[in-house]
């Protein structure tokens, strides 16, 4: 049988997703549910594909097979498409499996023609509501469907005003808006140098192929690229009838939760505007009503609406994100789909359905996006400073969290600026989905039009970035880049701060302070997590501020702890910077032993703030220039320091130079050039941990060593036996019982293809995955952003792999050395330290792949914790 690329509502249901996106088959789950859903039909995400595959092109049999479902769907409503007596006028919208809230395009009120309109005109006897469609119609498919300006439409409707001299579009009457449609149909001939198409057939399929089109659209790029969203799944797209929303004032449309997005607050939560089409509320334009209103508007649509969401709530068995028309005073739903929600409602509304025994502990763990736990662990305002600062005007607390930057009016200002170091908050009238760039690099967004649901707010939310929207009293002017608020001018640059908690505004930087993580439920909801993973979650810590941090969060050990960092501060520098230029062993070893106590004093912190827990430290990684200045002037002052010629210190930076610093003398190479090193940090090591050990007899302290960019394992052992020589003589002297550890990094490929030896003397493994992503790649982990674009533009890469693991290529890496390992050594303890460890679906891999814990910077570890957690739920081992 031919495959089936076409479905009406009937027949789908709400676990065909894949096929049919999330919108196509909650459209069709409603109709199962017997909701008044405007009927219509899905073209499957497969028809995408199958269009890209056909160099952007619908094939014959599917453009049959839509038209025969456009039959069908003629017949279902009685009306016809292109017919004046009583038009079919349908919307043809987006709809991937996964929700990409307003990045893709949608098309009202297509069908519409010069003679469908005279009969939509007669048959509503509302020839202003016609011709108002109409022209919506020609704007929109005129910009989405044929990439002309969309300002060029409203300057033709500004002059139209101004002729009138009327300022509202609603005091435009029937004659006005024939006479634009008249306008821009002259504009599209001038443009297009063709008539705007009046058969409906092909206004219907050229916007299922704009829909495809939006697919590969630079922002929905752009959002997939941010929330992992493969590019091959393409979008289906959604053929329904229309209602009319702006049929008039017993007409509307809007937006609903079953619960408050923001807060998880159990009540009907959302907004509603008179008289409008759905784009009015989404778009932000028009500043709508609260859903409590439409209660004492219009009780019985209220009651007929809270009833529905009740009911889709109980069959989701989730929040719902609902879209409804009242077309003459009858109820329609457009749309439901799981909401969009803060990571404090996320919590929320888990434990809270877990309370009202509609899921499982087991079912909630799955339920918040790990990603999205950031936003509750990073600062809020101090609370001292607030008492002080003047708010100098209120929005709606769109989106939580507290933000303070320099003001920026374009999301291109807002990237510039970021990318030059700075915090911006992105002032706008509104957002578009054009502005996601910008914003995500913000510390906050605020706006001036568009309520909780206005596209600022739903992108911010799903960002956990701070937004405060529909702040009505600023005026914004971009041509001077200023607004003004409470009689004050704010220019570009002038610090701000803003709560998207409370919606405040303040004209000046408020400082801010950690979030606190311990408390409700946050703790319980965490708590069950920790109850299902298997790996056990670990942080990269240098100093005893980050260990602490780490383990309020959560943290089991430390998986790496980088020595370098320790070398730069205040004195230590300057012994560094003795030992390297030191050109005997015993000029060396002098400047070593300045560095030891420093280097045990940190260590002793460290062990303290893990309370006995495990500490992998790793030994002095980076190539030795690092430590040397660059600037002439500075070569001179630490020359002088240092008590030494300038052209001594000139001839060795000079003898330090690589051509690839990063693939030279680095890692264990130092310790088997320089043993000294290594001995004097198996020195600080080892005595900081007897240190521990005596001071604390109920800890069992078991010291790890991890030698870096080990390739080989004869010079894994070289620097083994030194570590050992010291070790074992410092922990006899002791008198104390005390294991040591020492491992390696897995980060050189050569090393996982060769695991198998190396387990031999190495007694953990440690994935090195930035080092080893770059190596496998051969592209330098400093300098791939310059290019990787390119590679995200031309789908080459969809991701950057020093961010999400490269499973292909990398994890097949990772996974080789994992095996060949244990053969040599089974029990032998494995870890992973990149980057990777702290996001979500490379830990996902991890788990799979075996592995003991991941470690990750301290305020990624509570994302880890869930990451482990959905990952043992959903593959257990
Ligand atoms: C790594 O390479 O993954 C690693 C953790 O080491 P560093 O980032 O310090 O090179
Ligand atoms: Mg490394």
């Amino acid at each position: 049988m031919a495959k089936k690329y076409v479905y009406q509502f009937s027949e789908g249901n709400g676990s065909m997703r894949e096929l049919l996106g999330g919108k196509g088959a909650n459209l069709a789950e409603m109709t199962n549910l017997g909701m008044p859903v405007p009927q219509g039909f899905t073209v499957t995400t497969e028809a995408c594909t199958q269009y890209y595959n056909d160099g952007r092109a619908i094939r014959a049999e599917i453009q049959a097979e839509i038209l025969e479902h456009l039959t069908k769907l003629e017949e279902i409503t009685g009306k016809q498409f292109g017919q004046p007596a009583n038009p079919l006028l349908v919307s043809v919208r987006s709809g991937a499996r996964a929700s990409m809230p307003g990045m893709m395009d949608t098309i009202l009120n297509l069908g519409l023609n010069d003679t469908v309109v005279e009969g939509l005109a007669a048959f509503t006897s509302n020839p202003r509501f016609a011709y108002d469609s109409y022209r919506r119609f020609i704007q929109m498919f005129s910009d989405v469907v044929m990439e002309l300006s969309k300002k060029r439409f409203e300057e033709i409707i500004d002059a139209k005003k101004a002729e009138k001299g009327v300022k509202l579009d609603t005091e435009l009457d029937t004659d006005d808006l024939k006479d634009l449609v008249v306008r821009f149909k002259k504009f599209y001939r001038d443009e297009k140098g063709e008539d705007f198409p009046q058969d409906p057939h092909v206004q219907l399929m050229e916007a299922v192929k704009a829909v495809f089109r939006s697919w590969d659209n630079p922002r929905a790029n752009v959002y997939r690229r941010m929330n992992e969203i493969p590019y091959d799944w393409g979008t289906a797209v959604n053929v329904q009838s229309m209602v009319f929303g702006n049929s008039g004032d017993s007409s509307g449309t809007g937006v609903a939760f079953t619960r408050n997005p923001a807060t998880g607050e159990k009540a009907l939560f959302g907004e509603y505007l008179i008289n409008a089409q759905g784009e009015d509320v989404v778009a932000g334009v028009r500043t709508p009503s609260p859903i409590s209103k439409l209660h004492e508007e219009m009780p019985a649509v209220y009651d007929q609406f809270a009833a529905i969401a009740n009911k889709l709530e109980q069959h989701y068995k989730d929040m719902q994100d609902m879209e409804f028309t009242i077309e003459n005073g009858k109820l329609y739903m457009l749309q439901t789909r799981n909401g969009k929600r803060t990571a404090a409602a996320a919590l929320k509304v888990a434990v809270d359905l877990v309370d009202e025994g509609m899921i499982s502990e087991k079912e909630a763990v799955l339920r918040v996006e790990p990603k999205q736990l950031d936003s509750l662990l990073h600062p809020q305002f101090d609370a001292e400073a607030l008492k002080k600062a003047a708010v100098i005007g209120k929005g709606l607390a769109a989106s939580p969290g507290a933000a303070c930057g320099q003001v920026v009016f374009t999301a291109e200002d807002a990237k510039q600026w970021h990318d030059a170091g700075k915090k911006v908050v992105l002032v706008r009238l509104e957002t578009s989905p054009e502005d996601i760039e910008g914003m995500q690099v913000a510390q906050g967004i605020l706006t001036v039009r568009g309520g909780m649901t206005s596209h600022a707010a739903v992108v911010a939310r799903g960002m956990g970035t701070c937004c405060v929207s529909g702040c009505g009293e600023i005026v914004v002017d971009y041509a001077d880049k200023k607004f003004t608020l409470s009689g004050r001018d704010y220019h570009e640059g002038d610090w701000i701060s803003i709560d998207g908690s409370t919606g405040s505004i303040y004209g000046e930087a408020i400082p801010t302070v950690p979030a606190d993580v311990a408390s409700g439920d946050f703790g319980r909801f965490m708590g069950w997590a920790d109850q299902y993973r298997q790996l056990q979650v670990y942080t990269n810590a240098d100093t005893p501020r980050d260990a602490a941090q780490g383990r309020a969060f959560g943290a089991q050990g430390i998986g790496l702890c980088r020595t370098e960092h320790m070398f730069f501060e205040g004195e230590r520098i300057k012994a560094m910077r003795e030992m390297i230029v030191a050109d005997n062993t015993t000029d060396r070893k002098k400047a070593l032993d300045k560095i030891l106590p420093y280097q045990q004093g940190d260590f002793e912190g460290i062990y303290e703030a893990m309370e006995g827990c495990p500490v992998v430290i790793r030994f002095l990684d980076p190539p030795l220039h690092e430590f040397l200045p660059t600037k002439e002037e500075d070569i001179r002052e630490i020359a002088a320091e240092l008590g030494i010629t300038v052209e001594k210190l000139h001839n060795v930076i000079d003898g330090l130079h690589e051509f690839n610093p990063m693939m030279g003398h680095r890692g264990c190479r130092l310790s088997v050039s320089y043993p000294e090193i290594a001995e004097m940090q198996t020195t600080a090591v080892i005595n900081a941990a007897i240190c521990a050990q005596k001071k604390h007899p109920e800890w069992k302290m078991v010291p790890e060593i991890m030698i870096p960019l080990v390739g080989e394992v004869k010079e894994l052992k070289f620097v083994k036996d030194m570590v050992a020589a010291t070790a074992d003589r410092l922990i006899a002297a002791s008198g104390l019982e005390m294991r040591y550890e020492v491992g390696t990094m897995i980060e050189i490929p050569r090393a996982a293809l060769t695991a198998d030896e190396i387990a031999r003397e190495a007694e953990f493994f440690s994935f090195g995955t930035n080092d080893l992503t770059q190596m496998t790649f051969g592209f330098s982990r400093d300098d791939a952003g310059k290019f990787l674009g390119y590679y995200y533009d031309n789908k080459i890469y969809e991701s950057d792999p020093f961010a999400h693991l490269d499973q292909k290529g990398v994890g097949k890496l990772v996974d080789m050395a994992v095996k060949l390992g244990k053969t040599t050594r089974p029990d032998i303890h494995l870890g992973i330290c990149g980057e990777h460890g702290g996001d979500p679906t490379s830990v996902e891999f991890f788990h799979k792949t075996g592995l003991h814990y991941v470690s990750c910077s301290p305020y990624r570890v509570p994302i880890a914790r869930l990451a482990a957690a959905q990952a043992a739920i959903k593959f257990p081992r």
